[in-house]
């Protein structure tokens, strides 16, 4: 089998990063003549239903007490047992920080390597003495990397973006599995304390246009310039590492290689020079507008647009000649 890793969100619904694993599991069973098993953990709750619109015939649920708060490493561990018993031909789980973690983890004490953040998987079929081969995402998407995956059962983490969802042809039916792993509580690990709910409706991932700060902005009041935009053009905030180490963000806002990567329609950087490991997180934009005061900064150099000016005059001006323009 191909076992996919579910994501969940607070209802218990497969993230949208789960849609793209199951679409990417279910293609990779296609071609290897297997089923297609998910895991998740916790609760069935509306899953097989969900599940068996996509294809997937076995539900393995993960359960056990330190699951819940337990973080990734409980997870992963978890993940490694249920692999050991099962013995999937590879599992595939999103590119998130938590289940890439989770994979690592997994991975670790499963002895196995772990192919993070890959575009393609080219495998043989059962019994074939050729390695497989994947093709990842190295340094955030800037380098491709072809690899040969020498492994019993395959760990592949999967990018982000690109691969068709929603339903398929459905199975017959889901059998639910409940595996109870053994964790070990004596074992000193992160535990989750606190679940902070996404912001309902528009996301940094799915907004047309970002307005996002960096060191240039100069202070959390000084973001207020960019939320302003931000309304008037229905777009959302981001912002730099920078804003976020010094407090001013949350990290949910954070656009980079450790951050969310955003693919909307404009990218606006306001006072962010446009290291690698923030372009990397909105070089997927479709154009950028860059403000800066020095027009050296590799954004500007990147950028479809630059303006040369301060943040805290170049915006202001914006904002008056759209509300000007629109009446508002
Ligand atoms: C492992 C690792 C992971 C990382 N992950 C991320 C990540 O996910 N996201 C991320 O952003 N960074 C990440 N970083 C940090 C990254 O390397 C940079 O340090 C960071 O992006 C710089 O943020 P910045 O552009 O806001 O600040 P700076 O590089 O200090 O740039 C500030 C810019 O603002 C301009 N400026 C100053 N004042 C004004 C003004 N008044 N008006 C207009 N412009 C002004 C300056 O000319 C300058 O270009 C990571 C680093 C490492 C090592």
């Amino acid at each position: 089998m191909v076992l996919a890793v579910i994501e969940r969100e607070t209802d218990g619904t497969p993230s949208a990063a789960s849609a793209e694993v199951l679409a990417a599991a279910r293609d990779l069973a296609h071609r290897l003549d297997l089923p297609v098993a998910a895991v998740a953990v916790g609760e069935a709750g509306d899953l097989p239903e969900d599940l068996v619109k996509q294809g997937v015939s076995h539900l393995h649920l993960l359960r056990h007490e330190l699951l819940a708060d337990g973080g990734p490493a409980c997870t992963g561990e978890a993940l490694a047992q249920l692999v050991a018993a099962r013995r999937p031909a590879a599992v595939l789980a999103a590119s998130t920080t938590e289940s890439t973690e989770a994979m690592a983890w997994a991975a670790a004490a499963l002895g196995v390597p772990l192919a993070t953040a890959c575009t393609e998987i080219r495998p043989r079929p059962e019994g074939c003495d050729e390695l497989w081969e994947v093709t990842r995402e190295r340094s955030g998407g800037i380098l491709l990397e072809d690899a040969a995956l020498d492994a019993p059962v395959r760990l592949c983490t999967l990018s982000a973006g690109g691969r068709p969802t929603g339903e398929t042809a459905a199975a017959a039916e889901v059998t639910v599995d409940v595996f109870v792993p053994e964790l070990d509580a004596a074992v000193p690990r992160a535990r989750r304390v606190e679940r902070a709910p996404r912001a309902a409706g528009m996301t940094l991932a799915t907004a047309p246009v970002v307005v996002s700060g960096g060191r240039g902005v100069g202070s959390a009041e000084g973001y207020a310039v960019l939320e302003e935009l931000a309304g008037l053009v229905g777009g959302a905030v981001g912002c730099s590492r920078v804003a976020t180490n010094n407090g001013w963000r949350p990290h949910a806002d954070q656009v980079g290689l450790t951050g969310t990567r955003v693919h909307p329609d404009l990218y606006i950087a306001c006072g962010i020079s446009g290291a690698t490991q923030h372009w990397v997180g909105c070089m997927g934009a479709r154009s950028i507008l860059a403000v800066n005061t020095d027009p050296e900064a590799p954004m500007m150099r990147r950028a479809t647009w630059s303006v040369v000016g301060d943040v805290h005059e170049v915006l202001p001006a914006v904002i008056a000649e759209i509300r000007r323009r629109s009446g508002r």
